[in-house]
């Protein structure tokens, strides 16, 4: 499908019946943070944004700031959120005995009745040996490993400091996890130029993974961003996807597409928001040091910083981040007349601050994809309400029919 195509709507696809209100800016409570634990990582990834903005050497993250970030988390969930802990950035298990000591305590909040949040540990999977998974498949963490397929492809980019590939050792952590835990483990894989797509998600299905994410890359070298090519590629990928399930809508594929998934559920009117995340509202990013940011992407800036532990949420910083780079998606030009904007909620505000074209707006290769998501989705939400409604059960929420 051509780019023009992708930018005008669907037949029958109507908007203004999933919208959600304008988004009221109030007194969020915190019910998520992400904390760079180890504020390092061991490999050197020929794409990494992170590399570019975070500081070469940051020193690890100490139990006292650990502990501090926990009590600020909103435990009593007045978000009606659960409240979450994502650990990443670098690589967190670079910092082991800290994670070991984050899951003792939490096991002990638990038993003693204390709400716990979930975590969410990223990791590059490269050390992930059997004791390493034995103890994940323990803590009860949901894990995201970043794979970029088959080994061609993931050693093209995800390189060692020494630009040797990492495909073995990840690929190995991954089969690990997918065998122990298939139902916590996911899968990220950057898309950059000549990532088949279709080829990418066949490899990580092959290793067993269940929920795997294919992401446009940003960079700001042209040459690694997708192009025309990459796009009609992916948009033939999820229109296959798509039409496997219309043939046969009771027969459940074995792995998802993460996110054209979530287009499908916006579609269905689930998690339809005016933002695409919750980064300097209800979500923070803390660094090694305890300074506090929108979320990872923006550690390490210090326009962006947000003070610390101890006074971030009320301060003006805070306020003038919403205001600006964290904006709803009705302040942005091109989203204001998107006709996706309900299935996708606008840019992620890193992306757009750090590559896109400025003001506010978003990358337009990410867009593109995320149109090739919203076509299929709807085109398969139309499929099956008409023809196997019950089929469309398979894409609820979790917890939608508890
Ligand atoms: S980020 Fe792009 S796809 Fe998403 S609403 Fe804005 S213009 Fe549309
Ligand atoms: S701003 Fe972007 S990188 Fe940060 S949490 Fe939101 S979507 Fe993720």
């Amino acid at each position: 499908m051509p780019r023009s195509a992708l930018r005008e709507p669907p037949p029958g696809f109507d908007s203004a019946a999933i919208a959600v209100l304008p988004l009221v800016e109030r007194d969020w409570p915190v019910t998520a943070l992400a904390l760079d634990v180890s504020g390092r990582c061991n490999l050197a990834c020929r794409y990494c944004a992170e590399a570019a903005t975070q500081p070469a050497r940051r020193t690890a993250m100490t139990w006292q700031t650990m502990a501090a970030a926990l009590s600020l988390l909103d435990t009593e969930s007045r978000g009606g959120l659960a409240p979450t802990l994502r650990l990443g950035s670098g690589e967190p298990l670079l910092a082991l005995p800290l994670l070991r000591q984050l899951d003792e305590r939490l096991r002990q909040d638990r038993a003693c009745g204390k709400t716990v949040p979930r975590v969410y540990l990223t990791t590059n999977g490269t050390r992930v040996d059997k004791q390493v998974a034995n103890w994940l498949v323990d803590t009860g963490w949901q894990v995201k490993i970043s794979l970029d397929g088959p080994r061609a492809i993931h050693d093209r980019w995800r390189v060692g400091a020494r630009g040797k590939g990492t495909w073995k050792q990840v690929s190995a952590a991954v089969q690990l996890l997918a065998e122990r835990m298939p139902e916590r483990l996911s899968v990220t894989a950057v898309m950059c130029r000549d990532s088949d797509p279709a080829a990418v998600f066949a490899a990580i299905e092959a290793l067993g993974v269940r929920r795997i994410e294919l992401v446009p890359v940003a960079h700001g070298d042209a040459d690694i961003m997708p192009n025309d090519d990459d796009l009609s590629r992916y948009a033939a990928f999820v229109t296959a996807w798509v039409d496997r399930l219309v043939a046969k809508p009771l027969q459940r594929p074995q792995a998802q597409p993460i996110r054209l998934v979530g287009s499908v559920r916006r579609v269905m009117g689930y998690d339809v928001k005016r933002v695409v995340c919750g980064a300097g509202r209800n979500f923070f990013g803390v660094d090694a040091s305890g300074n506090v940011f929108p979320c990872f992407r923006f550690i390490g800036m210090s326009e962006y910083g947000l003070g610390d532990l101890a006074n971030h949420a009320s301060s003006d910083l805070t306020a003038r981040f919403r205001a600006g780079a964290g904006r709803a998606l009705e302040a942005r030009r091109a989203c204001s007349t998107c006709w996706a904007a309900m299935l996708c909620g606008g840019p992620c505000f890193a992306c757009s601050e750090m590559f896109g074209p400025g003001g506010g707006e978003p990358l337009p290769t990410h867009c593109d994809y995320t149109l090739a998501d919203a076509h299929a989705a709807v085109r398969l939400v139309n499929a099956l309400r008409q023809n196997h409604p019950q089929a469309l059960l398979y894409f609820l929420p979790e917890g939608v029919l508890a």
